[in-house]
């Protein structure tokens, strides 16, 4: 069930340039929270901005009551957020969103990430360790790649690609997706990341007859279902991002 919470960030550091990481001490939604779902952050005390912006969840720990989240620095609210520090409150509700659902068969999944698409993707690794997990992350550039030791740590095999070579293969991460699909036999794909990624991905799993879900990202307010921001457009009519996703099967997807 959805919680209102007044976390108190334990640490908000930045891993690069653009990335932060930050760990809250929100113990109603740690113990709530499954892979894929994401919190909507009241980045300052006042009223400006108005709209929560919303992050998905890294990491939750619901014995230390401690939840994770990446972001990147986009605009003023992210800016921000990053200049909040230990020990201050801020307001989160969630956990919101469906998450992803993976049937208890499938043994090979292979997640695709791009930005801090690997985000939600991690959380997922980290939940399902019972399963071979094969890890693909893209980017621009070295300075993109967020995770991938975490992954590794899991056991996860994982495959980089920068677009412009600086770090593991040069080209996009999704000319590789076919090749571990099939020499992997993966059963299923979840991918979280920039949209021609993700419809790349998509219509590769589709040609392997694979379910793959995918994580949509539209302007939100509310983020529970009232205001109808968030819509996407699926063959079942206009969802909601917020409500109804942001985890949806790709095939019901209207790109
Ligand atoms: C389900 C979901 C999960 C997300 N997970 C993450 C995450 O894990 N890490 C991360 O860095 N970012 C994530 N985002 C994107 C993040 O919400 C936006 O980058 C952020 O709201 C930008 O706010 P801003 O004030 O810095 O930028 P501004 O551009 O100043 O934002 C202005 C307004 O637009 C909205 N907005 C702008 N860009 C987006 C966007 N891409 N998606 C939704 N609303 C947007 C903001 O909420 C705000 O209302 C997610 C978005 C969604 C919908």
């Amino acid at each position: 069930m959805l919680k209102l919470e007044d976390a108190q960030i334990v640490s908000n550091i930045s891993l690069t340039k653009d990335f932060y990481l930050i760990t809250f001490k929100a113990p109603k939604i740690a113990v709530e929270a499954k892979p894929g779902q994401f919190i909507n952050v009241k980045v300052s005390p006042g009223t400006d901005p108005l709209l929560r912006r919303p992050i998905g969840i890294l990491d939750a720990d619901p014995e230390k009551g401690i939840i994770k989240a990446l972001y990147f620095i986009k605009g003023k609210g992210t800016n921000i957020l990053k200049e909040r520090v230990e020990g201050e409150r801020v307001s989160l509700t969630g956990p919101h969103g469906n998450g992803f659902t993976v049937s208890k068969e499938s043994k090979n999944i292979l997640l695709v990430g791009g930005g801090f698409g690997v985000s939600p993707l991690h959380f997922f690794a980290s939940r399902n360790q019972d399963k071979n997990i094969f890890v693909a992350i893209g980017g621009r550039s070295a300075e993109n790649i967020l995770l991938e030791d975490d992954f590794k740590k899991l056991g996860a095999k994982v495959l980089v690609a920068t677009d412009d070579g600086s770090y593991g293969d040069k080209g996009l991460v999704t000319k590789r997706v076919e090749e571990i699909i099939v020499k992997n036999k993966i059963d299923e794909v979840l991918t979280v990341g920039p949209i021609p990624m993700m419809k790349a991905v998509a219509e590769i799993a589709a040609n392997h007859q694979i379910p793959c879900q995918v994580t949509m990202e539209e302007r939100m307010a509310c983020g529970s279902g009232f205001c109808f921001a968030c819509v996407c457009k699926t063959k079942q009519g206009y969802k909601t991002v917020c409500l109804n996703g942001p985890v949806f099967n790709a095939e019901d997807l209207e790109w």
